[in-house]
């Protein structure tokens, strides 16, 4: 067998406008950035990406795609490894850490279609399928827009929803009841976003209980460990505390762990180092015998949340499917409330569609 070196690199960024004004309890936003990763060996090529803004795939372009060029592609783990140690001068985490993300996915996915099986299967699976929570629900809807948008997804088999919270702290409660009153007894997740300061999240958290939230996510700042360990062990008992999407590698989800921050690990492949650096995140969920959840850009986490233990659910992200949607063939629907991966698609199963793709092209 002949030895697939990495042939080229390229790298694109998409701007997705919002289908309406956005904002949580700490960020405001029109429009969403794709960076997509496309790495070719042996007449086939690969696709990653992360939810980052230009600077992400100038790196890319600039530093990591020419350093991997020339490479070995069944290396990948070393080279990812080499790619890490890069970046030291730049800081491990943030945009250094996106860009990997999205080399480590495009290099799995490519290995996968190298040995022509999905890669689902290349990386050894512990469930077919993959409950899903919907996400949304943001601060910027009308109580309309939030009612219609949570029972949509309840009405579709996805008896799971997230709802924003903090931007108007005075007004989360009334919200939040008007979601539990359009979506009956399905699960009622709130995310702050980090918005809260500590002794405010330990006091709203049994007034959210009392209206079946069962999940409270960031309630304050993710980078307030101390802050997350309090809101844990004085929030009521059937309410979880959540964090992790902003761990851009596996010391970060130590230290969460470390310190009793969260009840449920949540890692994002597109920014803790691709599906190696989730794998590494499971395995620590395993160590500490915590469940997982991924976060974000469901159909790249789709294969890996097939394959790690942990994996109790996924987040079905409104703006991330929508633009799943807009850019690729083979993006799977829910089925009950399910992702499951097709099996019949070498690789991650992706393909950017080109010409759709191009008017967004930033
Ligand atoms: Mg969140």
């Amino acid at each position: 067998m002949s030895v697939p070196l990495i042939e080229r690199v390229a790298v694109s960024v998409y701007r997705i406008p919002t289908s309406a004004p956005e904002s949580d309890g700490t960020f405001a936003w029109n429009s969403t950035m794709l960076v997509l990763v496309e790495i070719v060996a042996g007449g086939k090529y690969g696709l990653g990406y992360t939810y980052a803004d230009t600077a992400t795939a100038v790196l890319v372009h600039d530093l990591l795609g020419p350093a991997i060029e020339g490479r070995d592609v069944h290396q990948a783990p070393a080279i990812v490894a080499e790619l890490a140690a890069k970046v030291r001068n730049l800081g491990r985490g943030g945009i250094t850490a996106m860009a990997i993300s999205a080399i480590d996915v495009a290099l799995w996915d490519l290995r996968a279609k190298l040995l022509n099986v999905p890669l689902a299967a290349l990386l050894g699976m512990v469930r077919a399928e993959v409950a899903l929570y919907g996400s949304g629900g943001f601060t910027s809807y009308t109580i309309e827009m939030l009612q219609e948008q949570l029972a949509g997804w309840v009405e579709d088999g996805i008896l799971r929803v997230k709802m924003k919270v903090g931007r108007d702290p005075k007004a989360d409660l009334d919200r939040v009841a008007a979601a539990r009153e359009a979506i009956g007894s399905a699960e009622l997740f709130v995310d702050a976003n980090g918005a809260y300061a500590r002794k405010q999240a330990i006091a709203l958290a049994p007034s959210y209980s009392q209206l079946g939230v069962t999940w409270f996510e960031e309630p304050v700042d993710h980078e307030d460990l101390e802050g997350l360990r309090q809101v844990c062990e004085r929030s009521p008992g059937g309410m979880e505390i959540a964090a992790g999407e902003y761990a851009y590698g596996s010391r970060t989800f130590r230290r969460l762990l470390e310190a009793g921050a969260v009840d449920v690990l949540q890692a994002d492949a597109t920014r803790c180092g691709g599906y190696t650096g989730f794998l590494a995140a499971d395995a620590l969920c395993g160590a500490w015998m915590l469940p997982l959840s991924s976060h974000c850009a469901p159909s790249l986490h789709l294969p890996v949340a097939c394959a790690a233990r942990q994996v109790r659910h996924m987040e079905y992200f409104y703006d991330h499917v929508r633009i799943e949607h807009l850019l690729f063939d083979g993006v799977n629907r829910p089925v009950n409330g399910k992702l499951a991966p097709d099996l019949s698609r070498p690789g991650l199963g992706l393909e950017l569609k080109r010409s759709d793709a191009q008017r967004y092209a930033a």
